[in-house]
């Protein structure tokens, strides 16, 4: 980090602020420069805040050089992480991980439809939301606690890893009695108190990024749950807002690269929320296998018409079938571990 001094800074002033960062164990620099001072901050400077130092009178400018985040870094953590789920792996060398399932949990029939089909097509983590964040309150808020069992009962029997979105702190102790995996929500994103929370828990947590949100944003909401004691978070691309409107979303999958360099994380994409339209789900979802995501995460219905939300974006079963066969080839052709038959 550099700070720029006024020149005219008094020296008890000047050895204040110089004492101020030895005692925070950072390590300081100083140069005489043209117009303005330089003292250049060395160390771990994750805990600085660039906005307190600057409401120091004689300080003109503050620039990081470095990123606000540690934990999620590669720089502190070279070494990718996988997180395991009962079985299952995600992450750069684990096998390319499915996660399919309807956008609200329906009832048990549909359930069982699409969970046999999903063991059929190698996919081992079946999704759907019981809490749903919707836009209008008019829509349909999802089973609540009844969809929360109801998707883990049909996961247990068959075989399969659940995830739901958790809404809301209050509702977060039946969430760790029977879903396998925590998925924060695009809306939920800068929700830090449901960050801590899920943060002091050791279940692994899908941390979908904010429609808003820009990558450096959505690490530091990843660095809220490494900071809380859990280190099982996987990030969720899933669409940004832009002036584009022929799309839901903008799937921006240059994320996926920018990710892969800036953290060690495992790094899933939602294509389904991001295009909003099922035509245009399975070019995006091999897309972001060829860009390297380590899952891709997407809603299927096996009557998308009779859907109970998000219909016009779930994939007929049978098309989700196809999609997988091809997920897994272009995972093959780029030297990835697929997962097994
Ligand atoms: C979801 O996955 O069910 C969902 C609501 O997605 P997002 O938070 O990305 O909008
Ligand atoms: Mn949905």
């Amino acid at each position: 980090m550099i700070v720029a001094i006024n020149k005219n800074i008094p020296k008890n002033e000047l050895k204040k602020l110089i004492d101020h960062f030895s005692e925070e164990k950072i390590y300081t620099n100083f140069s005489y420069g043209e117009n303005y001072d330089l003292i250049v901050l060395l160390g771990d400077l994750s805990l600085i805040d660039e906005k307190v130092i600057l409401a120091n009178p004689w300080v003109e400018n503050v620039q990081r050089v470095g990123e606000p985040y540690k934990l999620a870094s590669r720089i502190y953590h070279p070494e990718d992480t996988t997180v395991s789920v009962k079985h299952i792996k995600i992450g750069k060398n684990a096998p390319l991980q499915m996660i399919a399932g309807p956008c609200s949990v329906e009832d048990e029939n549909v359930m069982n439809e699409i969970a046999l089909r999903l063991k059929n097509s190698s996919t081992k983590i079946l999704r759907g939301g019981a809490f749903k964040p919707r836009t209008s309150p008019y829509s349909f808020q999802g089973l609540k606690e009844e969809g929360v069992k109801r998707l883990q009962s049909v996961a247990t029997r068959n075989d399969l890893i659940s995830v739901s979105e958790v809404v809301d702190t209050s509702i977060l102790p039946l969430f760790i009695d029977s879903v396998d995996i925590l998925q924060i929500g695009a809306r939920n994103m800068q929700n830090f108190e449901l960050l801590k929370a899920v943060g002091k828990t050791n279940k692994p947590v899908i941390l979908k990024r904010g429609m808003s949100s820009t990558i450096e944003e959505w690490l530091m909401s990843a660095e809220y749950i490494l900071s809380s004691g859990n280190p099982n978070v996987i990030l969720c691309e899933r669409g940004i807002r832009t002036f584009e409107n022929s799309t839901r979303s903008t799937l921006d999958l240059s994320a996926v690269a920018v990710l892969r360099e800036k953290t060690h994380l495992p790094i899933i994409v939602d294509p389904s929320h991001a295009t909003g339209n099922w035509k245009y789900v399975s070019a995006m979802a091999l897309a972001a296998v060829a860009a390297g995501a380590d899952g891709i995460m997407l809603e299927i219905h096996p009557n998308p018409e009779k859907a109970w939300s998000d219909g016009q974006q779930s994939l007929r079963i049978d098309r989700y079938e196809d999609l997988v066969k091809q997920c897994k080839a272009v995972a093959s052709a780029l030297g990835r571990i697929t997962y097994e038959d």
